[in-house]
């Protein structure tokens, strides 16, 4: 995404990228309004088609509907790797070069320049050689272990996990779906998807974080399901296995000097309510046009720092967000009250409509200093071209007119 919005601005980019194909894992299936919008104001919606409905949202497991005053309003529901597939080809058509096989391993600050350095990646696909990029900015656009964080020492506060929703893809298995249901041991959800391979999600009460490095083994996961539900899958297939702790850490800062984080890099969050992929692909759309400018020379001074002015704030409420989610969802007996306080609240047409307009991330108000018009800072909102107006304003809608960027 940042990749194509800077190559719309005139940068001249390229992208490292250590893995030689595509993703082969499911990861985020949802899209929100607010990225439905964006994708439509480059025209990547044409080429996507209409996504499936991903039917009602919920806050914490409370169901919630999405609707907002944007015409993308509810949960659309595309893959990540033909997201990713869609913004590649995207960047690429832009003039990104995009260079596979290659792990950024070292960077190197001069008082103009970045240096990074990226090895080949061993193995199959992987390339041939070693590259250095001498660049005027580099972004970490490089998901939670974000190695350019690491590397040009960004502090990244935040806290470690207590409990944690363990995940599998199962084949072979006959289970009800479940949406949302709670045990007295615990949180079970289960749904059949296309191929018959179910997805279930469970959490136990209390049972803390696994210690096992990498994902967690099937036999823990089916042995949580059966604690929680009694049910057995132990005779089915796993294809996919991951855990998601509660984990929250943000990066304090978002640009030191010619360094910047973007996505996943500058955030960890549980995927609760499918915001992470929305949150990222949001920062990318307000970095890539600035960055350009500053690139191209033509940015008014401060513009590039307006990126962690404006993100860093809408990061924060998301991550609350996620937070107060992560605990209605997987808190225990002690939570029930609050639960059932918050039931109470969704059903008030303004609680419901102010955390819909989060989720959605309709609602992001940048600051804009004292004085400014209520509407400076607001996104602009979808309104069509009526009889009458200027042809040359734009094929029709304030979205069609926002294609060149
Ligand atoms: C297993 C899993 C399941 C998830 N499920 C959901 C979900 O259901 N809903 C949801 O909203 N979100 C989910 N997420 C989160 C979502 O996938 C992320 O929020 C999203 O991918 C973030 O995008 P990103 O581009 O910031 O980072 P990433 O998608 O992590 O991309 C980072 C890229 O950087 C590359 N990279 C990393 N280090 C280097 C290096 N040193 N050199 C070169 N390249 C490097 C990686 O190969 C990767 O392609 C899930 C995440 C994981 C890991």
């Amino acid at each position: 995404m940042l990749a194509g919005e800077l190559a719309l601005g005139g940068a001249d980019v390229v992208v490292l990228e250590r893995r030689t194909g595509p993703l082969t894992e499911s990861r985020a299936s949802t899209l929100h309004a607010r990225t439905m919008e964006l994708l439509d104001q480059r025209g990547l919606l044409e080429e996507l088609g209409t996504p499936p409905a991903g039917g009602p949202g919920h806050f914490g497991g409370t169901r919630l509907d999405l609707t907002t005053d944007s015409p993308y309003s509810g949960q659309w529901k595309v893959p990540q790797v033909r997201t990713e597939e869609l913004l590649e080809g995207w960047a690429t058509r832009l003039g990104a070069r995009v260079v596979k096989g290659h792990r950024l391993t070292d960077l190197r600050t001069a008082p103009h320049t970045v240096e990074a350095t990226a090895e080949a990646e061993p193995g199959p696909g992987g390339a041939a050689s070693a590259l250095r990029v001498r660049a005027a900015y580099v972004v970490g656009c490089d998901g939670e272990s974000s190695t350019v964080r690491e590397l040009a020492g960004f502090a990244f506060p935040g806290r470690d996990a207590t409990r944690e929703l363990l995940r599998a893809d199962v084949a072979d298995v006959e289970v009800p779906d479940r949406r949302f249901e709670r045990h007295p041991g615990g949180l079970a959800i289960s749904a059949r998807g296309p191929g018959g391979v179910t997805r279930v999600m469970v959490h136990e009460y209390g049972a803390g974080v696994g210690r096992e490095p990498g994902p967690p083994s099937f036999a823990r996961v089916a042995d949580t399901w059966r604690r929680v539900t009694g049910d057995d899958i132990g005779g089915g297939t796993p294809l996919w296995l991951n855990s998601f702790g509660d984990a929250l850490r943000q990066a304090a800062q978002y640009r030191r000097g010619r360094i910047l984080l973007a996505g996943d890099a500058a955030h960890h969050q549980m995927p609760v309510g499918g915001q992470a992929l929305n949150l990222g692909l949001q920062d990318a759309a307000n970095l890539g046009w600035k960055l350009a400018a500053e690139v191209r020379g033509t940015a008014d001074p401060g513009l590039l720092d307006s990126y962690h002015a404006e993100r860093h704030p809408a990061g924060r409420r998301v991550l609350d967000n996620i937070a107060a989610q992560a605990l209605l969802l997987l808190g225990g007996s002690g939570t029930e009250q609050l639960r059932s306080l918050f039931g109470e609240l969704l059903r008030e047409p303004r609680v419901r409509a102010h955390l819909a307009g989060t989720i959605a991330g309709v609602d992001v108000r940048y600051a804009a200093g004292p004085g400014a018009h209520p509407l400076v800072g607001a996104r602009v909102p979808y309104l069509r071209f009526g009889a009458g107006t200027d042809a040359a304003a734009g094929p029709g809608s304030t979205f069609a007119a926002l294609r060149a960027g």
